[in-house]
């Protein structure tokens, strides 16, 4: 990342810690990856802001009446870069270009028939993402899912090596505590 992009980033968030925003960043994109194939919304919704979830949603809807399912798995996060930060309409928004290399096909809901891609070789894609947050809210840093051993409902032990559910509450842990939510989410190739 470039300098002039970290000192406006940390005027904007004193909290800011570069490899810690990796770290979460890596995290979020699979879940939402996964939370896209498994089209579940509540998750999808926690970590994009409303615009973008209301894109997303339409999305899954229209594969839903098309009895289309968009299979994204086997991710390899391969690069993040920060490439640019801009304080707009009271957002703080950092702007980053993300390389994945991902198995994603499409298939009939029904048939579970091929229709699109390959369920064997991998594509290469580079999106560029978007991370916003309100510029009058606190951050707290970037909470990985790595770094927690209790649970963050019920404060019981976990080991989330073994198991990203709670044994004790009965929750799945998704420990993304930040106040950065998914504004843009755009693909800039795809091979
Ligand atoms: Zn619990």
């Amino acid at each position: 990342m470039n300098e002039n992009i970290k000192l406006n980033i940390l005027k904007a968030d004193s909290q800011f810690e570069e490899k810690d925003f990796y770290i979460w960043c890596q995290d979020v994109i699979l879940e939402i990856e996964e939370a896209w194939s498994c089209k579940d919304i509540d998750l999808l919704k926690s970590y994009e802001t409303k615009e973008l979830f209301i894109i997303h949603q339409e999305q899954l809807k229209n594969m839903v009446e098309r009895h289309v399912q968009n299979i994204v798995k086997d991710i390899d996060v391969k690069k993040i870069d920060i490439v640019g930060y801009e304080s707009k309409n009271d957002m703080d928004c950092i702007e980053t270009h993300v390389e994945l290399a991902l198995i994603d096909y499409y298939q009939s809901l029904d048939s579970h028939e091929i229709l699109q891609g390959s369920q064997i070789k991998k594509r290469s894609v580079k999106y560029r993402i978007v991370f916003v947050k309100d510029r009058n809210m606190v951050s707290n840093g970037f909470q990985t899912l790595r770094s927690l051993n209790v649970c963050p409902y019920c404060g019981a032990p976990i080991d989330l090596k073994k198991s990203n559910h709670c044994e004790y509450c009965q929750r799945d842990i998704h420990a993304r505590q930040s106040c950065y939510k998914i504004n843009e989410l755009e693909i800039l190739t795809l091979i």
